[in-house]
């Protein structure tokens, strides 16, 4: 058992849900106190007794939120939160946490004068201290308390914009989120605030269903758009919310210890963790507030002990990491696809579970769960371009049905078939809503023709872009281990990327700066790499690549959050060594209104053509006594992401290629994975009024 909970708490945890009042280490408070003449008893341990829930004292929330006074006496200056900040995130570091988001609410602590920005900025500047010397990354979620209305609210959304991580270059606001006393104080009042905080380009989550019943699950989805839950224990009584909340990807923010503690969950009973994992709804194991409830992460994950071995608990907490709302992760490696054995154990897990535990009134009670649709067999090989939805089409832009697929007669009678969807392991991204389709050709094509002018508009304001800014660009070569299929180093090269014209002033060039641990810029470097120039996907749609790509409209989803319209590319040109964005087909999304680009899945044209081809040569080559004398089909899977947005464009942030090798006929193993991150975007020469009316950048 010890050497599990070493395990345990070496392993890279993603905590989602933590409030900073209530996991200040007792001994940082009790110092403060001290320091400051406040301390309400004589002695560290009585005041360790003020500070953390006691067994006579469980099952109230109103007992639970009272733990939260003392705290409150010393947090009202700017010094003692950014204090109390670095305490909290270094004492997480020390526990394997390596993404932390802290939410808290400015509100209250004001009463000493700070103004809400100020509150705001002090725990920012406590994280970016502690930041800086352990290996951690942080956010902070912007609490509105329920109980001081909905104005307020829409003024902390607002406030908590003005620090949003993504408009600075340190650690800063992510998310937005409604806590304190539930009943009575229903979630749609708050739409507003909620809105602001999405345009704003925060991440949305909110505490529901912990102290009141499910209806205010679904307001918080259906209502506030949350992307994640806080505690939602009451959703396990409502299938049909299980089966939105895992239809939509939306992940909940379990916190074990204190839903026993406040009576959200009765002792004795199963945690609903569980009954979220079997109905496919992505977790995130969470602490709350780790002095009040006396827990941190490592004593969270023992519950999951009984259920989960230690590689799904670390599998868990990177898909939680997946849905956390800090944008620059640097501790969590990226997504990678599903390796099949591990869906398989995976599988077996939640099977094991639930083979063990489940009792005959839970079957009887999830009889409204058992109705739901079997899952499809996931399609042996997914195809890198999705297929247009089988929906019939649709009329308006929010015509999908609340409750996802429906019932379904005749489905599998038992729950416990269903593989979670989120260990499915489909694409790189969450599967979000369905795609609306368009109804006939001729309404495709009108689309198409609609956005071709606006797409190459678009396309133009790049162009007056492309030789005002610089940014910092990070290299990855991954190289895979073929019988794991697991990447087994990595090499990471920083450049300061910029873009220059030819000689003759006909195309872009790149010039990459290599940058050396102190950030200074060294000499200049060339890259090969297998595909084109991250900025270059910007001009899919100019009139060069017009000519040249085959476009067709598919529809209209939601991606990354944005509502998108969905483009097919497909070109005639052939494959030669993948510089060129016309040597590519793919898919590309479009944000609505504005037609930035948000993401782009492509391979090279022809690519099943040319490895079979390919496959053909190589087995027929001479046999040499290493091996074959021809190499084995090479492929490629390119993805874009666009997520810096500046005046009203959206500029690339990632760009992940993965190589791989055909085994057997149709049958490949990844090689290796290039991966380039830009960040830190500075331009020059710009401002909104120029972007407006500027002709392009003149050679
Ligand atoms: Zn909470």
């Amino acid at each position: 058992m010890d050497g599990t909970l070493r395990r345990l708490a070496r392993l890279r945890k993603a905590e989602l849900h933590q409030h900073l009042d209530g996991s200040i280490p007792p001994r940082k408070t009790w110092a403060l106190m001290r320091r400051h003449g406040l301390a309400p008893v004589r002695t560290f341990a009585e005041m360790k007794k003020l500070l953390a829930l006691q067994p006579s004292e469980e099952r109230s929330l109103l007992a639970y939120l009272d733990k939260f006074h003392y705290p409150l006496w010393i947090t009202q200056f700017y010094e003692n939160i950014r204090e109390v900040t670095a305490a909290i995130v270094v004492d997480a570091s020390r526990r394997g946490v390596r993404l932390l988001e802290l939410r808290y609410s400015p509100v209250i602590h004001t009463f000493a004068g700070m103004t809400l920005r100020q509150s705001i900025r002090s725990v920012l500047s406590g994280m970016n201290l502690a930041r800086a010397h352990h290996p951690i990354d942080v956010g902070l979620v912007v609490i509105a308390m329920r109980q001081h209305g909905p104005h307020i609210a829409k003024i902390l959304a607002r406030q908590a914009i003005a620090e949003a991580e993504h408009l600075h270059k340190r650690s800063g606001v992510v998310g937005f989120d409604i806590a304190g006393a539930e009943q009575g104080h229903p979630p749609r009042l708050f739409a507003e605030a909620y809105r602001i905080a999405a345009a704003g380009g925060l991440g949305l989550t909110a505490h529901a269903g912990e102290a009141a019943s499910s209806d205010y699950v679904w307001q918080s989805v259906d209502d506030l758009g949350v992307r994640r839950i806080g505690h939602a224990c009451s959703a396990v009584s409502d299938p049909a919310l299980l089966r939105r909340l895992a239809r939509d990807g939306i992940l909940v923010e379990c916190c074990i210890t204190s839903n026993y503690q406040t009576g959200a969950v009765q002792r004795g009973s199963q945690h609903p963790i569980f009954r979220f994992l079997e109905a496919g709804i992505p977790v995130a194991v969470c602490t709350d507030n780790s002095t009040v409830s006396d827990t941190d992460q490592i004593r969270e994950n023992r519950y999951l002990l009984e259920a989960l071995g230690p590689e799904e608990i670390a599998d868990l907490h990177r898909r939680a990491a997946e849905h956390s709302f800090i944008r620059r992760r640097r501790q969590f490696p990226p997504a990678e696809k599903e390796r099949p054995k591990d869906k398989k154990r995976i599988h077996r897990a939640v099977l094991g579970l639930f083979g063990m535990t489940l009792t005959a009134a839970l079957l009887a009670s999830s009889a409204g769960l058992a109705a739901a649709p079997a899952v499809p067999a996931a399609p042996a090989e997914q195809p890198s371009q999705p297929p247009p939805g089988p929906a019939p089409p649709s009329t308006g832009p929010s015509a999908s049905p609340p409750s996802g697929q429906g019932p379904a007669p005749g489905g599998q009678p038992s729950p416990l078939r269903r593989l979670p969807p989120e260990l499915r392991g489909r694409g790189l991204s969450p599967a979000m809503s369905e795609r609306e389709v368009p109804a006939s050709e001729e309404e495709a094509e009108a689309k198409l023709r609609e956005l071709l002018p606006l797409l190459r508009a678009a396309s133009d304001r790049h162009e007056t872009y492309a030789l005002r800014f610089t940014c910092d660009e990070t290299f990855r070569t991954v190289p895979y281990d073929w019988q794991k299929n697991e990447a087994t180093s990595e090499n990471v090269k920083r450049f300061a990327y910029l873009l220059a014209f030819d000689q003759d002033r006909s195309r872009y060039n790149v010039i990459r700066q290599t940058l050396t641990k102190e950030g200074k810029p060294g000499g200049e470097e060339t890259l090969q790499v297998p595909c084109p120039d991250a900025y270059a996907w910007t001009f899919l749609f100019s009139p060069r690549n017009q000519r040249v790509l085959h476009y067709r409209y598919l529809g209209r989803e939601i991606k990354d959050y944005r509502l998108t319209h969905v483009v097919e590319f497909e070109s005639s040109a052939p494959f030669v060594e993948g510089q060129d964005t016309r040597e590519w087909s793919g898919t590309v999304w479009i944000e609505d209104r504005t037609f930035n680009f948000v993401r782009i899945e492509a391979i090279p044209s022809f690519q099943e053509r040319r490895l079979t081809g390919q496959w053909r040569v190589y087995t027929e080559s001479f046999n040499l006594p290493w091996g074959k004398a021809r190499p084995r089909p090479r492929g490629y899977e390119l993805t874009v992401e666009f997520n810096y947005s500046r005046d009203g464009m959206l500029f690339p942030t990632r760009v992940d290629v993965r190589e791989f090798v055909w085994v057997a006929r149709g049958r490949e193993v990844t090689d290796r994975r290039f991966v380039q991150e830009y960040t830190d975007y500075r331009f020059f020469q710009t401002t909104t009024e120029e972007t407006q009316k500027a002709p392009r950048a003149s050679p």
